[in-house]
């Protein structure tokens, strides 16, 4: 499941730093977390990060985007692999 920001959130930028995806970026108003890139944390912790830092409780599971552990696993690989292809090649 990907997760999502409530309105409760008071900006508060701990969370950010934390999400080993780069899936939360400051909004509009509040920060957000992008469904395409959160992956619960699956393949780089046992918990979801965000949610152990943030003090006022306000990052629940997303209602659409509700996913199954394979298809986490599954958008974990794809962003390890855009990683890997996005970074420059080693030097030799
Ligand atoms: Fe990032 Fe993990 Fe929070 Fe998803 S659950 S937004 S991957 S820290
Ligand atoms: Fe908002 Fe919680 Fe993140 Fe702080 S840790 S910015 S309150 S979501």
């Amino acid at each position: 499941m990907a997760l999502m920001i409530t309105d409760e959130c008071i900006n508060c930028d701990v969370c950010e730093p934390e999400c080993p995806n780069q899936a939360i970026s400051l909004g509009k108003e509040i920060y957000e977390i992008d469904p395409a890139r959160c992956t619960e944390c699956v393949g780089h912790f046992n918990e979801p990060q965000c949610v152990q830092v943030c003090p006022v409780s306000c990052i629940p599971i997303h209602p659409e985007h509700v996913e199954s552990q394979e298809t986490l696993w599954a958008k974990y690989r794809r962003l390890q692999q855009t990683a890997t292809a996005a970074a420059p090649p080693a030097s030799a």
